[in-house]
């Protein structure tokens, strides 16, 4: 769709007019800018909310103060600051684009956009926030809110994981954007997308752009941005075994591919048959008390965990081959964590 430069000027500077009034300009990082503060904020942010972040922003600034020391740190310290976040793969790739720059920028973030976008776990919208918001680079940004304002203002038909509709939105976010004052701009759209022009809880009549946004006008705000086609959502289940010893449990590091890659979880078994060969293997038996199934939802399925817990008085001896750790039921270590594991390592304290 191509846009006049009238229309265009006057959506962004309704955009911009709104966030000097509006906009969001004393988060944390937002203040003292660099490009690495934008980045951690803005992967963190991806799925997850402001309100959300902002202490584990904290946290980890306060860890890993800047690239090099996020890059010189280990994963599994890496990875407890992640805990809780979700989406473990984008810390992971956090921190190997800190030992990239590191290694290759001599620990300066790059500033060209194509070096950025070719950083492992960045795509363009994300490399576009970081020049932009940073260093005042003109970029257009896309990410979920900007989609969503973008979706509604124009009434762009289909789902926008669909590459077609995703391209449109980008050919109008280019449009959009204006050379001057463009770190504005992009706050004030992603500001926008996250308060009056949230998913379920719009306020139109306080909306700058009310005056043409289609959707709006159109009384049909609600069906825009169409949403992804309904699939049936497979569902897994799996045995973990929780061996415990006094008040520590044991754990193994998961390789880094697959769900919670590189955190630390229980022994896992797809069948119970399994998890029985391998008590037998090991001539243990599973005596203690069962913990209540639950099932955790993911994206894209659906996993019930089955724990059982077995005490012992001494390590067995099958676990030195394998990368572990006892994990305390008292406290916290640097390891990290699924969300899941640290449910039961809490439900586990609680019936010692
Ligand atoms: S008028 Fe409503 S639907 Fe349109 S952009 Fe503003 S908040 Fe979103």
């Amino acid at each position: 769709m191509k846009l006049n430069n009238t229309d265009a000027s006057w959506f962004s500077q309704q955009v911009v007019d709104w966030y000097q009034l509006h906009g969001r300009k004393t988060l944390p990082w937002q203040l003292n800018k660099t490009p690495y503060k934008v980045w951690v904020s803005e992967v963190m942010l991806q799925q997850t909310q402001v309100v959300t972040v902002i202490p584990y922003f904290e946290k980890f600034m306060a860890s890993f103060p800047d690239i090099i020391a996020l890059a010189d740190a280990d994963e599994d310290v890496v990875l407890h600051h992640w805990t809780g976040l979700g989406y473990y793969a984008r810390a992971r790739n956090l921190h190997k684009t800190a030992k990239i720059v590191r290694d290759q920028y001599g620990g300066v973030f790059p500033t060209s956009i194509d070096e950025v976008i070719a950083l492992p776990g960045i795509g363009r919208s994300t490399a576009g926030a970081v020049l932009s918001l940073s260093l005042g680079q003109h970029h257009p940004i896309l990410d979920g809110n900007v989609k969503r304002v973008l979706a509604r203002y124009f009434m762009v038909e289909g789902w926008y994981g669909v590459k077609k509709v995703e391209n449109q939105l980008w050919q109008l976010t280019e449009q959009l954007t204006p050379k001057d004052n463009v770190t504005e701009f992009n706050q004030a759209m992603m500001d926008l997308g996250a308060s009056l022009c949230s998913r379920s809880k719009f306020d139109c009549e306080s909306c700058p752009l009310n005056s043409r946004c289609k959707a709006f006008n159109n009384a049909v705000v609600k069906q825009f941005p169409h949403s992804k086609p309904k699939k049936a959502v497979p569902k897994k289940a799996c045995h973990q075994l929780i061996i415990q010893c006094d008040d520590q449990v044991l754990m193994e590091k998961r390789p880094n591919s697959g769900i919670w890659g590189g955190l630390f979880s229980f022994f896992e078994f797809e069948q119970k048959s399994q998890l029985d060969a391998f008590l037998v293997q090991q001539g243990l038996e599973l005596t203690t008390k069962e913990v209540e199934p639950f099932t955790h939802v993911f994206s894209h399925f659906e996993l019930t965990i089955n724990p059982h817990v077995l005490k012992i008085n001494k390590m067995p001896d099958v676990v030195n081959e394998r990368q572990l750790v006892w994990y305390p039921l008292d406290q916290s270590i640097e390891v990290g964590l699924a969300a899941p594991t640290k449910k039961l390592v809490k439900q586990i304290a609680t019936i010692v």
